[in-house]
């Protein structure tokens, strides 16, 4: 179990209810980072107490550190500051939980200065993830995924040994568009896509829930934390969301991981692992759960999905154009600028314009994921 964290992006969904775990915990929040809600970041900050706070945006940096001058907070800024908060001394663990491929560098420094890391940025593994990985092997750093499907795959696959994995069941609710047909869904308007049946989460990560690119990275995330290739990994669509995922054994034998669809569960698992403490979450009630249901991904009139499986087999750059591509696209819907199908349009051109390469640096990987953008921003 870690004592103390630093928290980076903590004004996020994601980083709020992991400074709420903290606090139920008991575990030390070192540091924080924000991108620019520094009213949210001072609340935070005058409740913690952190040794250290970084603010993403300069000019909201130098409100933030006007607005604490009364208290011993360091404050940073920018890239440097998240890279401090990352390799602060004072902690043990780094939860990864800002948005975009901003978080890759402050997660390769956590790395490399042997941090835990609580992982819940996607770009992380879906852009980088064989120099992720690699260097944690390297270095020895432990990788525990927050994310539900992946901590309980995690979780599932924990004591086994090699050679004992048939393949990984990835299970996703399939939206709240799950049957409708690609035409109907040319008019969804942002407010309709943000409302996820189960789950409680950010705007742009809703979004991605609804087309299905959601499960699409989480299925490039996969592969890398768990070594598998793309046909080991079976999307198996549970709308109950209860089942978080699974794992088929060689011998036949399925082990699956249940829960309350809480993302505070996997969080503070991430955190206590390899500890388990009690929680604050609601438990599972069997008399109440009735039907667990489940079928295949509709592929085709969700392409989204497909299109991450295809640029997870093609490897290089495509999961990191793709998904640049999509965060872009995801925004400008967000922003009425964009139609709803508009955002596979999007990100599938991207990945054929734009060019796919060897992903072997992180100078290559940043440079393939700007020109995503700029290709989705001059295009759509
Ligand atoms: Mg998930």
């Amino acid at each position: 179990m870690v004592h103390s964290i630093s928290i980076l992006g903590c004004t996020g969904s994601i980083g709020r209810q992991t400074a709420a775990v903290a606090e139920h915990t008991g575990i030390r929040v070192a540091a924080l980072t924000a991108n620019r809600k520094i009213d949210l970041l001072e609340q935070q900050a005058r409740k913690f107490k952190p040794d250290f706070v970084a603010v993403y945006d300069e000019d909201a940096a130098r409100a933030f550190k006007i607005a604490v001058a009364d208290t011993p907070i360091r404050v940073g800024s920018g890239m440097e500051g998240l890279l401090e908060a990352a390799t602060l001394p004072e902690s043990d663990c780094v939860v990864t939980a800002v948005s975009g491929a901003v978080g890759l560098k402050p997660t390769l420094a956590a790395i490399d200065a042997k941090k835990r890391i609580a992982l819940a940025n996607k770009e992380t593994l879906v852009c980088a993830g064989d120099l992720v990985m690699a260097r944690a092997k390297e270095r020895g750093a432990e990788i525990v995924p927050v994310d539900s499907e992946h901590s309980a795959i995690f979780q599932c696959l924990t004591g086994r040994g090699a050679g004992e994995l048939k393949k990984i069941l990835l299970t996703g609710s399939g939206g709240p568009f799950r049957g409708r047909r690609r035409e109907e869904l040319e008019t969804i308007t942002p407010e309709e896509a943000v409302r996820h049946p189960n789950w409680s989460m950010g705007a742009k990560i809703s979004v991605d829930s609804s087309t299905l690119m959601n499960k699409g990275l989480e299925f490039v995330e996969a592969m890398h934390l768990f070594s598998v290739t793309p046909d080991d990994i079976q999307v198996v669509i549970h709308s109950q969301s209860v089942i978080h995922s699974m794992v088929e054994l060689v011998d036949g034998t399925v082990i699956a991981q249940l829960g309350v669809p809480d993302m505070g569960l996997p969080i503070q698992l991430a955190l206590t692992w390899p500890e388990r403490k009690p929680s604050l979450f609601e438990h599972l009630d069997f008399w109440k759960l009735r039907d667990l249901s489940f079928e295949e991904p509709d592929l085709v009139n969700f392409p989204c999905l497909r299109l991450a499986m295809d640029c997870a087999r093609r490897g290089g750059t495509a999961p990191c154009v793709m998904s640049a591509a999509n965060e872009v696209a995801v925004h400008k819907f967000l922003r009425h600028q964009l139609g709803y199908n508009r955002i596979y349009d999007a990100a599938a051109e991207a990945v054929e314009r734009v060019g796919v390469v060897a992903a072997d640096d992180l100078d290559t990987i940043l440079a393939a994921d700007a020109a995503a953008r700029v290709f989705v921003k001059e295009h759509f």
